[in-house]
């Protein structure tokens, strides 16, 4: 019989393994081994000692990497081997904190099935309670003020646990053991109801009380996991316009929280897909199917055809949607596009006026982190990433230098890089005013000290009125960082291939509405070739002026005038149109616009394209929120696809560029808008036609360049039904198709391209 050789492991996990249960399931599974040492969290990682026979080390490897918990993520795991030091017991060691060293974060997680069933029995001591959470779920990014995670690194600090739940931080058998935020109703946060000027409503449960203002139709400013969101009842119209008119947000789609799946479904359709974003830990908003017939007021969504919904993530949530039995409204807690508002002061003083009361709480928020959204098309997609998924990394197929991409305009996030993560920050928001670039420089504040970053290269727009491009600059210059300016589109391509771990060159077709150009013109109808670190334009939509500038944005008919002007002539006469019905004032000031080229630049942007055609059909002529016009000419396309019915186009080369020629289009659609064709039919035309462009454009590109790998990105691709009608057409000529999934393909997803590129382009 062979003697069986004692030897001591030393184990490095990295990955997600801090504030997901890693240490008590590593000591559980020490115990069950049999194997003596300790574990402890570092700054960089979690380290482990072992000594035993190299048979229960294998075995207690094996199991550490396929048993690990539900919201661990590891990444890497060292082993190397020395002579035993003759441990006696397996013990949970201090923290240590390391310089210059990092490791992943974990986003906050939507409440576990357990704490669930906790706060909803009457006999356990948590029943009711809104700040429940366990090793499983709960808060961690937004109240982590430092690595590594331990609770005086976080705004649990201020609160001493109680003996029980001391027991059960302590207690290697509890899934509380070392749950960082853990808390009950003696020791933890508390709930607080005040009304608008900050008095407190006096009696009772707040919960209920909370509840019979919400059911008797009121605005509540609810404190959330990263900030502050505004509740009213979704089945009540008058409630829904009063919260629209205080928010000065007229026709934007509201998202809905909806008690339990079973309830989803009666107001939406739910594919299998959808119901596993729905309930997976993230527990994002999904844009849905809107049933007919379901009673939420179609004031939440007006004119559309989907809903954005999510189901309770926090204690909080759980039991007001319970208490009130509604859905409710559930929208960022902010004016307008300001960012998400985050402490009680600042809740009551920006949102007054708005809420009529506030359910406060006084456990501190440290980063503000709004709520996600995602679609599914054929395959799930991240809108707008926040909640659940930052600070969590996408991973590069390379090891990055360390780089600071500031990211755009609109929906802005930014990208800090370091070795093969790429931590893509949460949606900061649309950077047009002081307290969203405020947040901005708090956050990468916050990414750099989290990461240990230190950035050398500074990535940014070539849009040289950016905010984030002047704070790139300036950023750039007082930290001698070096600069790299990244066009727009090019950088919209790169983040698809990034995620996709795809390094080109492929053709690259960036639709979206605005981006600046290397030529100065405002680009977005684009073709390239493009890989990590250079592109050619071999490709784009017709130039057309935007009279007005910004004005034409808001307002889709000046498009439609620009488009019908320019391509079919200045005596074009708009009889028999919806345009017919302008101002002939202002008809003749976008006239003169247009002949002088006042104010006008030119673009090539397709969400212009659509704009236009919205406008043109009488759709919509001005909006209210981005995109708008487009996404409501997409919701008339009729469910059932048919894609021989379509307009025409043609492509010329102009100086070896492909031009798409659309005067056949505008022809065409304005005699169908004449005919009175039915809006759905027009909508779909122009749908197919657009894929075909795509298409089209593609195969000039491929027999040019002999590439046949095709990346969609841009804002444009969320319309489903090009995106679907676009993908299937690529793949039916051969092409293999990329698209976004972890990163948004609009804005939101620029800062990841800027990063991989710059860190290229300076090699
Ligand atoms: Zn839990
Ligand atoms: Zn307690
Ligand atoms: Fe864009």
């Amino acid at each position: 019989m062979l003697t069986k050789v004692e030897r001591l492991a030393r184990i490095s996990v990295r990955g997600v393994v801090q504030g997901v249960g890693f240490r008590p399931f590593i000591y559980r599974l020490a115990q069950e081994h049999n194997l003596k040492g300790w574990v402890r969290n570092t700054s960089g990682n979690v380290e482990i000692e072992v000594e035993g026979d190299e048979e229960t080390v294998d075995s207690f490897l094996s199991d550490l990497k396929t048993e690990a918990p539900p919201m661990a993520r590891i990444e890497n795991v060292e082993v190397t081997f020395y002579p035993t030091k003759g441990y006696t017991e397996f013990q949970i060691g201090e923290s240590l904190s390391r310089e210059g060293q990092y490791q992943l974060v974990s986003p906050d997680v939507a409440t576990c099935e357990d704490c669930k069933a906790e706060i909803f029995s009457s006999d356990d001591r948590r029943f009711g309670y809104p700040f429940t959470n366990c090793t499983n779920c709960g808060p961690r990014f937004t109240i982590i003020e430092d690595i590594p995670y331990d609770r005086p690194k976080t705004t649990m600090r201020e609160f001493e646990m109680c003996p029980q739940c001391q027991r059960e931080y302590h207690d290697p058998l509890d899934r509380r053991f070392h749950a960082q935020p853990n808390a009950c109703p003696q020791c933890g946060p508390s709930l607080e109801l005040v009304d608008g000027d900050g008095e407190p409503v006096e009696g009772g449960n707040v919960i209920e009380a909370a509840s019979d203002l919400l059911k008797a139709g009121g605005i509540l400013a609810v404190k959330g996991l990263g900030g502050f969101q505004l509740a009213c009842d979704a089945t009540s119209e008058e409630a829904i316009n009063t919260l629209r008119a205080r928010k000065r947000r007229s026709s934007k789609p509201l998202a809905v929280m909806i008690a339990t799946l079973e309830d989803i479904e009666k107001h939406c359709l739910v594919s299998p897909e959808e119901r596993k974003l729905l309930e997976s830990p993230q527990c994002p908003i999904v844009l849905l199917r809107w049933k007919h017939g379901s009673n939420i007021s179609p004031a939440v969504a007006p004119n559309l055809n989907y809903l954005g919904v999510m189901l309770p993530y926090t204690p909080l949530h759980h039991l007001l949607l319970k208490e009130t039995g509604l859905p409710l409204v559930m929208t960022s807690g902010n004016l307008s596009e300001e960012p998400i508002a985050k402490d009680n002061d600042e809740a009551l003083t920006r949102l007054k006026g708005i809420a009529d009361y506030f359910l406060l709480h006084n456990r501190g928020i440290y980063a503000r982190y709004d709520d996600s959204v995602c679609m599914v098309e054929g395959v799930p997609q991240v809108i707008r990433r926040a909640r659940g998924y930052a600070p969590y990394p996408i991973f590069l197929p390379f090891k990055s230098k360390q780089i600071l991409a500031c990211g755009a305009e609109l929906k802005n996030t930014f990208c800090l890089t370091k070795d093969e993560h790429a931590f893509l920050s949460q949606h900061i928001g649309d950077m047009e005013n002081e307290e969203t670039l405020e947040h901005f420089e708090n956050t990468i504040g916050l990414y750099k000290k989290l990461f240990r970053v230190e950035p050398e290269i500074i990535a940014y727009d070539m849009h040289p009125e950016y905010l984030a491009t002047k704070y790139a600059l300036e950023a750039g210059a007082k930290e001698s960082l070096k600069l790299v300016p990244v066009q727009h589109h090019h950088a919209h391509i790169v983040s698809c291939l990034a995620e996709n771990k795809v390094e080109g060159p492929v053709i690259g077709v960036a639709f979206d509405g605005t981006g600046y150009g290397t030529d100065g013109t405002i680009w977005g109808g684009e073709f390239l070739l493009a890989d990590w670190k250079n592109f050619k334009r071999v490709g784009h939509l017709e130039y057309v002026p935007l009279p007005g500038g910004e004005v034409a944005i808001k307002k889709p008919y000046r498009m439609a005038l620009s488009y019908l002007y320019s391509l079919l002539g200045e005596d074009f006469s708009l009889e028999g149109l919806p345009l017919s019905r302008l101002e002939s004032a202002e008809l003749a000031i976008i006239k003169q616009q247009l002949k002088r080229g006042i104010n006008s630049p030119l673009t090539s942007s397709a969400g212009r394209l659509f704009d236009a055609v919205s406008a043109l059909a009488g759709v919509r002529g001005e909006i209210d929120y981005e995109a708008q016009a487009a996404i409501e000419l997409e919701m008339l396309a009729p469910d059932e696809v048919d894609e021989s019915a379509s307009y025409p186009l043609s492509i010329d080369e102009e100086g070896g560029i492909g031009v798409v020629k659309l005067k056949e289009l505008f022809s065409a659609v304005v005699q169908d808008v004449r005919n009175q064709i039915p809006l759905p039919v027009i909508s779909l035309k122009f749908h197919n036609t657009v894929a075909q462009i795509i298409t089209e454009m593609c195969k000039l590109i491929a027999r040019e360049s002999g590439i046949n790998q095709v990346a969609l990105s841009g804002g444009v691709f969320q319309n489903r039904l090009l995106l679907k009608l676009a993908t299937a057409a690529l793949q039916r000529e051969g092409f293999s198709v990329l698209t976004h999934h972890l990163v948004p393909g609009n804005d939101g997803g620029i800062s990841l391209g800027q990063a991989v590129i710059a860190n290229f382009v300076s090699i």
